[in-house]
């Protein structure tokens, strides 16, 4: 029997129509005739188009997550899996955040999108979603992301280019699986599969990311008395100036405050080591917490999910520093 796929589109390239005369692409509602485009699809499951909002991703916020994450919900135990179509410049936050609502989530859910549109001549739309798709079908209990024949977890992946279809990367964590001529699952490095299914879906805002540059000026960064968190986009294993500006004491300041400080590097690969260096150790010292090997964006929306979810900051400093969904290697 036929599995069934949910699938949720929410915009982007894959289904964006460009206008003829000023060449702009723009979201169009393309995909209530997806089938037609891609009759194929329905050979490989049964599929069921939901379309919640159509936007540039750049639009989206937590409130499209919970809408995404409520849809899932309602439909689990009706499903065999569900690909969401999606755009690829927030694709990997989306799949970040979803990771930590849908805990246990026994389903595969595949995001995807495309680097162009599917009704245009080399489009890489058609591979991507009708492998998403296949990959729905498989035992894959986990939130991915599928692009340019590569399964990771969506929890360890960046959008890395900008024009190649080889538009993302799992930087510190290996494929989940690989399509060719055949398609290679690599179960090892699949999540365990984990108990009841329950979704979170609460969020804060309440973030500031300070990113480093040598010689910026740390009296533009005021972060407000509502901002709960302040994620430090440091140097290599996680070193700030000590000698330059005043940094150190601005942070002592924001954890006076009550504010919770993560150092995190601009370098994608690898884990941060902020006791390697004396800056780093500094901060440590003073209660800053480390990212350790996640990416920006499984980062930031763990402090977004985590400031929902609780009021005290140790709650919030505690789950932060483990695992939630696979996206955080533990020390060995
Ligand atoms: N700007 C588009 C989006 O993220 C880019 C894409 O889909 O590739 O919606």
């Amino acid at each position: 029997m036929k599995k069934k796929i949910l699938l949720i589109h929410t915009g982007g390239t894959i289904g964006m129509t460009r206008d003829s005369r000023s060449g702009v692409l723009r979201p169009d509602h393309f995909y209530a005739s997806l089938l037609k485009v891609i009759p194929e699809l329905s050979t490989v499951a049964d599929i069921e188009v939901e379309i919640p909002f159509v936007f540039d991703s750049a639009e989206l916020n937590f409130q499209h997550w919970q809408q995404l994450a409520a849809i899932i919900k309602a439909r689990i135990g009706t499903i065999d899996g569900v690909v969401v179509t999606h755009g690829t410049d927030t694709l990997a936050y989306t799949a970040s955040a979803l990771s930590y609502m849908l805990h246990n989530v026994p389903v595969p859910v595949i995001l995807t999108g495309a680097q162009k549109p599917l009704d245009e001549l080399r489009s890489d739309a058609r591979g991507n979603l009708i492998n998403a798709v296949e990959l729905a079908c498989a035992d894959i209990p986990e939130v991915c992301i599928f692009f340019d024949y590569k399964l990771m977890r969506g929890n360890r992946t960046s959008k890395n280019h900008i024009n190649f279809f080889d538009a993302f990367h799992s930087p510190n964590y290996p494929l989940l699986a690989e399509v060719g001529i055949n398609i290679e699952i690599y179960r090892a490095n699949l999540l365990k599969p984990g108990g009841h299914f329950h979704v979170f879906d609460r969020f804060s805002s309440a973030l500031a990311v300070l990113k480093l540059f040598p010689g910026c000026s740390f009296d533009y960064f005021q972060p407000a008395k509502e901002i709960r968190a302040v994620l430090i986009i440091a140097y290599g294993a996680g070193t700030i100036p000590l000698q330059s500006g005043d940094l150190p004491a601005r942070v002592e300041r924001w954890l006076q405050e009550g504010k919770l400080v993560v150092l995190d590097s601009e370098a994608n690969g690898g884990r941060i080591e902020p006791q390697l260096y004396e800056s780093g150790s500094r901060l440590l010292e003073m209660g800053v917490i480390s990212a350790g090997d996640m990416t920006f964006e499984a980062a930031a929306t763990k402090l977004m999910f985590l400031l929902g979810q609780y009021d005290q900051p140790e709650l919030i400093k505690g789950n932060f520093q483990k695992s939630l969904a696979g996206e955080l290697s533990e020390l060995p």
